[in-house]
């Protein structure tokens, strides 16, 4: 039988809980998170060696509402509604600077939000997942490898 306990500890990856990357509204979209994401976020992880916190994975489009109408810096086309992008909230002792300069040797694609965030670093896949079909003009221009913001 299946208790709560079990499925709080389900993973997705090693070091990836599904409920850590499940949308926070919804609980969907662990199952679909885009395996470039993991091998990357594991990658990280296999490196800094301690616990990695996730902050948020997908985020369903009516939760993106939420987050805006909150204040949050977010967009409706965040690629975290793509299944490309983890929120990570760096163990104690590894600055978000240091945090992504790691994630640019694992990949010089990955795009890195660390200036815009003082608790968590983003990063993403975005450029993989959508590749003729970009939601919107800004994302056309944004969703590119290695950028950071
Ligand atoms: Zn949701």
């Amino acid at each position: 039988m299946k208790t709560k306990f079990t499925t709080a500890l389900k993973r997705i990856s090693p070091h990836i809980l599904t409920s850590e990357v499940s949308c926070k509204c919804c609980g969907r979209g662990a199952d679909k998170i885009h395996p470039e994401i993991i091998r990357i976020f594991e990658t990280i992880r296999e490196i800094i060696n301690r616990p990695i916190n996730i902050t948020r994975g997908y985020s369903c489009l009516k939760h993106q509402k939420e987050l805006i109408s909150k204040g949050y810096l977010t967009s409706l086309h965040s690629p975290h509604r793509y299944y490309t992008a983890l929120d990570c909230v760096p163990p104690a002792g590894i600055s978000l600077e240091e945090f992504r300069d790691i994630a640019r040797d694992v990949s010089k694609d990955v795009r890195i939000g660390w200036k815009a965030y003082s608790q968590h670093i983003h990063i993403d896949v975005a450029y993989i997942k959508i590749v003729k079909k970009k939601p919107t003009k800004a994302a056309r221009l944004s969703w590119v490898e290695g950028v950071e913001w």
